[in-house]
């Protein structure tokens, strides 16, 4: 009898010593998995705290906040609605310059209560263009919510309301984060070796 696939995964064991080709290329290990852990349930905790009764309707940005929010939200035990925004920024590594919205929002936020979830916040440009643009739709409430505060390189006038880590002026990968769309599948924020950057480097 052929065995059944989709079971076979119970029986597999990763081998021990063969680590994956991806921790050779990061420097640092920023915020390790399980502090990442820790400070998402913390911020699912306030979240609920503060939205339980409410309309709530999550806008998560594209591509970055894709880990991050799934953990966000797993906990969240409020009737919440979801839904994205695609923003990208001209040009590889360079600074966020004019922003282009490659997804709308399809959820009608007119009178609810919005919370914007984003990767991180750098010079504030994008985070601004977006609550800009989502005030024009007439929230009842607008609130905004970062995995990582790079505080030295704001630009624009803005803070986020909800924040996981403040941290220094260094450009990071994993959870979420890429560089040249990898290293979004790491389960921690890191920094990489300059090498692999091959020139291409992002600030
Ligand atoms: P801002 O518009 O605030 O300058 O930048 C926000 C966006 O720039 C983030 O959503 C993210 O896509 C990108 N960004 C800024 N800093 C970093 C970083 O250190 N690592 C990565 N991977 N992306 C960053
Ligand atoms: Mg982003």
């Amino acid at each position: 009898m052929n065995p059944d696939p989709l079971s076979a995964p119970r029986h597999v064991r990763p081998r021990r010593g063969t680590a994956p080709a991806w921790p050779t290329e990061i420097q640092t290990v920023l915020i390790s998995e399980t502090q990442l852990q820790r400070r998402v349930r913390q911020l699912t905790r306030d979240i609920q705290r503060d939205y339980t009764g409410r309309d709530l309707v999550i806008v998560s940005l594209l591509n970055g906040t894709v880990m991050f929010l799934a953990d966000l939200i797993r906990h969240l035990s409020l009737p919440l609605r979801l839904d994205f925004i695609g923003v990208s920024s001209y040009g590889v590594g360079t600074e966020s310059g004019d922003l282009v919205f490659t997804k709308e929002l399809r959820l009608d936020v007119r009178g609810r209560d919005v919370l914007v979830v984003d990767d991180i916040l750098d010079t504030g440009r994008t985070l601004k263009r977006v609550t800009e643009k989502l005030r024009q739709l007439n929230p009842r409430d607008l609130h905004t919510c970062v995995l990582l505060d790079k505080a030295e390189r704001r630009v624009e006038k803005i803070e986020a309301d909800y924040v996981g880590f403040k941290i220094p002026n260094q450009f990071v990968v994993g959870y979420g984060l890429d560089f040249a769309e990898r290293y979004r599948n790491l389960p921690f924020v890191g920094v990489l070796k300059p090498e692999a950057y091959q020139g291409g480097a992002p600030e």
